[in-house]
């Protein structure tokens, strides 16, 4: 399907959208027990765009129940695995199928760039799916070495119930990295999308339940963090959460599980990843170009995001200029508009968030460029692509994640000193290094301490490969085959059998 549809298009079908707004339990739309709705409002207009189910307590737990049924019933976790798989691959079509819809749910919803989300968040959530329902019926369990007589069997079993927490940066694409691998392991999951963004997660349940997931299995309740989020973090019959989010929230689910049943808690927290760029690397316009795109990409708010460039001191001031160029070039805009470069900041807390660590910025370092709140057709939260020079490492710019579009410049003389400023964080999430001296780039990349480093690109990212941080960027992984040991446990049958038959 093409995605090349103009302003004039997209917002047509903007306004023709059918958008789900209740909670989706046991198979079907609900509204909440307690009768509240809450508005989601477009960061880029400020209008109300549906007033939907607040979810809490009682809502998680009329989830966690049916998620339960599902589970003991069978018919999915219990299913063979090329069954689980072809609902998968449906699913993964009927996403593909809903391009449009669900690129403009995510757009309206937390403001990123429509073409951004059909070129990338949508696709991105039906290849997840496709992935793992293709993996669904590929993964063979073991027999342990025994003697004669004696069969052990170690299989991978589904736990139960899995509850997801989400952030609002990518919707649809945080919910898919959780649900598919937690699914195609057989699990029910309880999916809470973040309050900021909950549209696409109750489409994608409805889709789910369209290409033959049972009810039951995939449900999804909206609400608040503080409310619904904690209900299912203290449920004591939920198996295993899975959250992407703040380090902060990571940390508030370690001590649900310990106040409640020890559930098994993944975290996938923040960063502030650096991306080292050496003199030695030959092609600095690509680094520059790759620079931009690692801060400025969905207004900065990708928790792997490069927001630290640390910057040889000899090819500095020419990359600097480079990079300023590029981010002059990318001007907030309207994201229905396929000519905007850059959309909206998620709502006006997070705005202030950002121009709060720029204000920092403006005393403690040099501003490169941008700096300012801007308003699309006189209004939205839009914050200018923004660049800080001569960062100071300990700065708090250099240390907490932004979560905007604002990098932190800090320049560096050698190869240890920019090892040593890079690991310099409490987080590990990603690390990027530019160079073209092959020896440089693998003595390099063996010392960060990041889940993911990449080597003349940034942020490299697949189905195939794992996601996730070291330190205080969490624990687990998302993506790969790795990411169904956070949704299975091994489970040991030992057989002992005649080991001659006594005939
Ligand atoms: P961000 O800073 O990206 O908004 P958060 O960590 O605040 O990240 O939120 C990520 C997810 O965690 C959201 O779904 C949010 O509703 C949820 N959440 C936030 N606060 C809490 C909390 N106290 N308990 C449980 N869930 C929470």
């Amino acid at each position: 399907m093409t995605t090349e549809l103009d302003r004039a298009a997209w917002t047509a079908k903007a306004r023709a959208l059918d958008i789900r707004t209740q909670a989706f339990i046991d198979g079907r739309f609900l509204p909440a027990a307690s009768g509240r709705t809450f508005d989601t409002v477009n960061p880029a207009t400020g209008a109300v765009i549906a007033a939907v189910a607040e979810g809490a307590s009682e809502d998680v737990d009329r989830a966690v129940r049916a998620a339960r049924r599902a589970f003991e019933a069978g018919s999915w976790s219990r299913a063979a695995p090329a069954e689980r798989k072809t609902v998968l691959l449906r699913l993964a079509d009927l996403i593909r199928a809903h391009l449009h819809e669900f690129a403009l749910l995510e757009s309206l919803d937390m403001g990123k760039l429509v073409k951004d989300a059909a070129a990338i968040d949508v696709p991105g959530a039906a290849g997840v799916f496709q992935w793992y329902g293709e993996a669904a019926d590929k993964l063979y369990d073991e027999a342990a070495p025994t003697g004669r007589g004696d069969l052990a069997l170690v299989r991978r079993v589904p736990l139960g119930v899995v509850g997801a927490v989400v952030p609002w940066n990518f919707p649809l694409d945080m919910a898919a990295w959780k649900c598919a691998p937690a699914l195609a392991a057989g699990n029910s999951v309880v999916l809470k999308p973040a309050e900021q963004s909950p549209l696409s997660a109750l489409r994608l349940a409805e889709l789910a339940s369209e290409a033959g997931l049972p009810d039951g299995v995939l449900n999804v309740v909206p609400g608040f963090g503080e409310t619904a989020g904690r209900a299912l973090g203290l449920h004591p019959d939920v198996d295993c959460l899975a959250f992407t989010g703040s380090t902060e929230i990571g940390k508030v689910f370690l001590g649900y599980s310990a106040q409640s049943n020890m559930k098994q808690v993944w975290l996938e927290c923040g960063g502030k990843s650096p991306n080292l760029v050496f003199a030695d690397c030959r092609d600095l316009d690509a680094a520059a170009d790759m620079a931009a795109f690692g801060i400025f990409f969905n207004q900065g708010a990708v928790c792997s995001a490069n927001s630290r460039l640390l910057v040889q001191r000899s090819v500095k001031d020419a990359f600097l200029e480079k990079l300023v160029a590029r981010a002059e070039a990318i001007r907030p805009g309207d994201p229905l508009d396929p000519a905007s470069t850059m959309g909206a900041i998620v709502d006006e807390a997070q705005t202030g968030r950002i121009l709060s660590f720029i204000a920092d910025g403006r005393e403690t370092a040099r501003l490169a460029t941008g700096g300012e709140r801007v308003r699309v057709a006189g209004a939205g939260c839009f914050v200018e692509p923004t660049i800080f020079d001569e960062v100071a490492a300990s700065s708090r710019l250099a240390r907490e994640e932004v979560f905007g579009p604002v990098l932190a410049v800090i320049p560096f003389d050698g190869e240890a000193e920019a090892v040593a400023l890079a690991n310099d964080s409490p987080y590990g999430l990603a690390a990027s290094v530019w160079t073209d001296d092959l020896s440089r780039a693998h003595r390099v990349a063996d010392r960060l301490h990041a889940g993911t480093v990449s080597v003349n690109t940034v942020d490299a990212l697949s189905p195939q490969t794992p996601f996730g941080g070291f330190k205080q960027s969490g624990f687990g992984r998302d993506l790969s085959l790795h990411a169904l040991d956070k949704y299975t446990g091994l489970k040991t049958t030992w057989i002992r059998y005649r080991a001659e038959s006594g005939d």
